[in-house]
């Protein structure tokens, strides 16, 4: 019996890693792969904010793109971690047939999965458990927040020393003001929404990613139907690729086509009731 090589745990291990490190290894690549990745990119797109301190920020707008840039990173992070690990392993074990160059992160979670025992021979096992259950572990912290309210940026009022209150500010979806937990200020939330809006409108998403972001946003909902068709129509244009082929769209021009098709069938609405 060796010791795990997990980086401080004592416990002895048959190859390279414990029973309890293999156990916690499999929970977290199954985790990854079933919502945890999936989550992180929405919450990234909701700008929701973890509890993570981001130091003095005066302007939520400010706020918004710095948390976007969290959620990001370690979205970023992930991904070169268990793209390197599946490589890794592979190499190791080349009998095993690797879910291709073009896998998600989140294939790549799942199919890791499943050679947890494998792993645990690997010299480099010890480094791979370590490195994913922390992995696992900072997802989950990011994209731990209240799922019914929405996160409408940070409070940012001056206190009497003229120092910005950096409470997060959360309403539920039907509030028209909100009210900070901490300093006890009051925010228009629609307001809060057009400046994260500002904020985030050069970003770019897939159709399904704006579909699923904008409704915080915009505070109504947007379907992934409607968009699809006006892709087809032409009247939205793709701003880029991602690494998968997929086309991604400017969150601005999807705005601008939302509020002009919400105006002109509210313009169509009135003038009925005015004829009749
Ligand atoms: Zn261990
Ligand atoms: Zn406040």
């Amino acid at each position: 019996m060796n010791d795990c090589t997990v980086d401080g745990c004592i416990r002895p291990a048959e190859d390279f890693v414990c029973r309890t490190h293999q156990d916690e290894l499999r929970v977290a690549l199954r985790d990854l792969a079933d919502d945890l990745l999936t989550e992180l990119n929405v919450t990234r797109w909701r700008l929701s904010r973890s509890t993570a301190n981001t130091g003095t920020v005066s302007r939520s707008a400010t706020s918004a793109l710095m948390f976007h840039a969290t959620a990001s990173s370690l979205a970023d992070t992930a991904a070169n971690s268990l793209r390197a690990w599946a490589r890794e392993v592979h190499a190791d074990q080349p009998e095993l047939r690797h879910p291709g160059s073009a896998a998600t992160p989140r294939e790549l979670a799942g199919w890791l999965s499943l050679f947890v025992g494998r792993i645990s021979v690997m010299p480099d096992g010890g480094q791979l458990a370590d490195e994913v259950i922390w992995l696992a572990k900072e997802v989950r912290k990011v994209i731990d927040t209240q799922p019914m309210n929405r996160f409408l940026g940070i409070c940012s009022t001056l206190n009497d020393d003229r120092e910005p209150c950096e409470a997060d500010l959360y309403a539920p979806p039907d509030k028209a003001f909100v009210q900070c937990r901490e300093c006890g200020s009051l925010h228009d939330v629609e307001e809060r929404r057009r400046i994260l809006l500002n904020a985030v409108g050069s970003q770019k998403g897939t159709v399904t990613e704006l579909a699923r972001a904008l409704p915080d946003l915009l505070g109504r909902p947007i379907s992934v139907e409607s968009v699809k068709t006006w892709v087809r129509k032409g009247q939205l244009i793709p701003a880029g690729r991602n690494e998968r082929g997929h086309s991604l769209f400017l969150v601005d021009d999807l705005v601008a086509l939302v509020i002009t098709k919400q105006t002109r069938r509210r313009g169509k609405v009135t003038l009925t009731v005015v004829s009749a």
